[in-house]
């Protein structure tokens, strides 16, 4: 009889791609799913998942980890077996460096990287006014350095319009028509000038129009959750119905977080938005905890200290709306705090993927938990063009959560209800790339087997 590296028996299994759960023992050997049966099979590591579901391992379409451990912890204990960074036009350039570093040091999960526009790119050609759109010089040398990025494995282009705002169409056309020439994704954190502002909707849809690029719309519920989801829905199903290539993901919680630096909170913005300074909560650094008040937020501001900021904005029903869709995936959108320290920061970083499934399918009934699986792994692998993730499969990446779907749910807390970073309930393994990284409550020391992927 085989012995494999890692068995586990009596499983629930979910295939999300066929659409069913049932009984079976799976293999794992050499980083690869390596049998699924019924037969007694024999592992060095055997698992006895009774009761409990093993699913692909979840895929989280929008974050910023960016090779932040601390981060790839709170997204590893809640079943994420690979994120994506580089999003909302920020994160890592270099990326063959990058890539090296991370897979040279190890990492707890496996990590995908956007190039992002609206700061990083701007930034890397000189550009320091969000409110300034690029010359044809700056343009040019962008799309130079995105040429290059793309050939180091960079999975799209991102961008955070919102962040800067006097990012000219142009720009943005330029730029997006490099990603299709390579066959990338673009995912848009939309221009939202003022609140409820669907023209950002359309601009994004037009993107994918003109350049004919698959775009991901990000972090739904943050841009259109106020009010406005049905008819941001609406443009999207009509765009999808005319056959643009558009897509979108959404966060579980109604409060967005930020940089007190960043453009979203200059003084006309916030007053354009009709936000109070006591409605913002400062997340993290010696402040942390405190609402915001005239003289905090000069003081932050003026030392450029670039706290977090949880802004409250969307309304609850309206994610569920959005995750209804078929097209439509949970992300958490989570960051590093800027201090690097734990305990701080949005509950998101630790809690999204949990609460996806106690929200939607355990408390409120809304999807099947095979559809929910299904938008966790398939779905999103689809989208991102990984081929050998997010299905249940001999051959198939090795990545795995095994869970209980009667028991799951998100612990962490905002700050001053709970901490932001406790660990969620009822995921009692997560296997990436044929290795057990998180047993029962534990990250196991040293073991870091994500790769950073490179797409080309
Ligand atoms: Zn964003």
């Amino acid at each position: 009889m085989d012995i494999y590296d890692v068995v586990i028996k009596n499983a629930q299994v979910a295939d999300p791609e066929q659409e069913v759960m049932f009984k079976a023992n799976i293999a794992l050997l050499n980083g690869k799913i390596a049998a699924i049966t019924s037969e007694d099979i024999r592992g060095k590591v055997e698992i006895d998942a009774k009761g409990c579901t093993v699913s692909p391992g979840f895929i989280d379409i929008h974050a910023h980890i960016d090779g932040n451990i601390n981060c790839g912890e709170l997204s590893l204990v809640q079943g994420i077996t690979t994120t994506v960074g580089g999003n909302c036009g920020g994160g890592p350039l270099n990326l063959d460096k990058f890539f090296y570093r991370q897979n040279k040091n190890g990492f707890l999960i496996n990590q995908l990287q956007f190039i992002g526009h609206s700061f990083s790119l701007r930034c890397s050609v000189g550009i320091t006014n969000p409110y300034i759109g690029a010359t044809e010089n700056e343009i040019r040398k962008m799309k130079t350095i995105l040429e290059k990025e793309f050939y180091n494995g960079a999975v799209g282009l991102s961008f955070g319009l919102e962040y800067a705002p006097g990012s000219s169409f142009e720009e943005v056309i330029a730029l997006s028509k490099v990603a299709s020439k390579h066959k990338k994704l673009i995912s848009i954190h939309t221009r939202l000038r003022a609140p409820n502002d669907l023209d950002s909707l359309r601009e994004a849809v037009r993107i994918s129009e003109i350049t004919g690029a698959l775009v991901q719309v990000s972090h739904l519920v943050y841009q259109y959750g106020t009010g406005v989801m049905t008819e941001a829905l609406d443009i999207i199903d009509r765009a999808r119905d005319r056959g643009v290539n558009i897509w979108a993901d959404s966060g579980m919680y109604t409060s967005f977080a930020t940089g007190i630096c960043t453009s979203v909170f200059d003084e006309n913005h916030i007053k354009k938005f009709g936000w109070k300074l006591s409605d913002l909560f400062i997340a993290s650094g010696s402040l942390k905890g405190h609402c915001l008040t005239r003289d905090l937020y000069k003081k932050l501001r003026n030392k450029k200290e670039n706290a977090v900021i949880i802004c409250s904005t969307g309304i609850e029903n309206e994610i569920y709306e959005a995750l209804l869709k078929d097209y439509i995936v949970p992300s958490s959108d989570s960051g590093a705090s800027p201090t690097g320290n734990m305990g701080e920061g949005h509950p998101q970083n630790a809690g999204t993927f949990p609460r996806f499934f106690r929200k939607m399918v355990r408390e409120k009934n809304y999807i099947s938990p095979i559809e929910a699986i299904k938008k966790c792994t398939l779905i999103p692998a689809r989208i991102l063009g990984l081929k050998n993730k997010g299905r249940m499969a001999v051959g198939y990446d090795g990545d795995l959560v095994v869970f209980d779907l009667n028991t799951i749910c998100d612990k962490s807390r905002f700050l001053g209800k709970g901490k932001p970073d406790t660990y969620p309930e009822g995921i009692h393994y997560v296997i990436v790339n044929g290795q057990i990284v998180f047993e029962n409550g534990r990250i196991k020391k040293g073991v870091l087997p994500g790769r950073a992927i490179e797409m080309n």
